[in-house]
């Protein structure tokens, strides 16, 4: 028997008075609270102008704002997971995965593509959090370990954006030796001397920072994003010690060495142009494409 039983009905609900202003023309800042017109907030790379809190923003979204003239050709875009597993949690995972399509309009977590950071060709893979929180199955493993054979095959550098929950669990180990796959990728474009950027935003967590997202020739985070393994409670209960104010940001890794850069996103761009230019040797001018033609004999 229930202790406590409900006799009357719950109030009703005063009807809403309908709103003069239209949806979305104005957006609550979480950082400092104030009203931004939604206008600005794009003009200003989704950055809140008054504070700089960073808003979190889609793979599209964040590859037109990386690559000149927001201009880039999307690569291997027809892979789609399968559901190897048969899963099912709260609802099954192929159905989950047909929503979550729909919603967002990609086919997965990653969107990888060829493009011009100022002038200068690369590879950059950006991944996409609304897609079940950005996470890392087996489409996303293959889609960034083909991005990078490309940039090996045409010797182009790499940049990838990371923004993501960790391995999707709906995909079990298969999502986690995704981990090994794009690491063992790696290895071979740092043998074939070609550079690889990393790009932490907020958040980047579990087996993403475990695997890729930390193994960049530069890491650079966006400000105050959350990077980490495990989560703060979970550390928490682990060492039994209170964690120290702003664990896990971008600034507190920065402090401790385990990040290059903090860099606001409205100098991303400069600054991975920047990277790219002193990291980088168009293969025209490449030590091998010079012993190419000394072994031609062509002078
Ligand atoms: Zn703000």
């Amino acid at each position: 028997m229930a202790w406590f039983k409900k006799s009357r009905k719950p109030m009703e609900s005063t009807p809403a008075k309908a709103s003069k202003i239209p949806e979305g023309l104005w957006v609550k800042c979480p950082g400092c609270s104030q009203a931004i017109y939604n206008k600005e907030l794009v003009a200003s790379l989704h950055v809140c102008p008054k504070c700089g809190h960073h808003f979190r923003i889609g793979a599209v979204d964040r590859l037109r704002l990386l690559l000149d003239g927001g201009r880039f050709v999307e690569q291997d875009a027809g892979l789609a997971s399968v559901d190897p597993l048969k899963f099912v949690d709260t609802k099954p995972y192929v159905e989950r995965l047909r929503s979550t399509r729909q919603a967002t309009g990609t086919r997965d977590a990653v969107i990888s593509a060829t493009g011009e950071i100022d002038g200068q060709p690369c590879i950059v893979a950006a991944m996409e959090y609304a897609f079940i929180g950005g996470s890392m199955g087996v489409v996303v493993g293959e889609k960034i370990t083909r991005a990078i054979e490309r940039a090996i095959d045409l010797r182009l550098p790499v940049v990838i954006v990371s923004c993501s929950g960790g391995a999707r669990m709906m995909e079990g180990a298969l999502s986690l030796m995704q981990m090994a796959k794009i690491t063992a990728a790696l290895a071979r474009l740092d043998r074939a001397r070609l550079p690889y950027i990393s790009v932490l935003t907020d958040p980047t967590t579990g087996g993403v920072t475990a695997s890729f997202a930390m193994l960049g020739d530069l890491n650079i985070a966006e400000p105050r994003a959350l990077i980490g393994f495990a989560g703060p409670r979970v550390i928490e209960q682990t060492i039994r010690q209170k964690l120290p104010d702003g664990f896990q940001r971008s600034e507190f890794l920065l402090d401790h060495g385990m990040i290059d850069m903090v860099v606001d996103r409205r100098e991303l761009k400069d600054t991975l142009a920047r990277a790219l230019r002193f990291m980088y040797v168009a293969p025209e001018l490449s030590a091998a494409a010079v012993a190419d033609t000394e072994s031609a004999g062509v002078r």
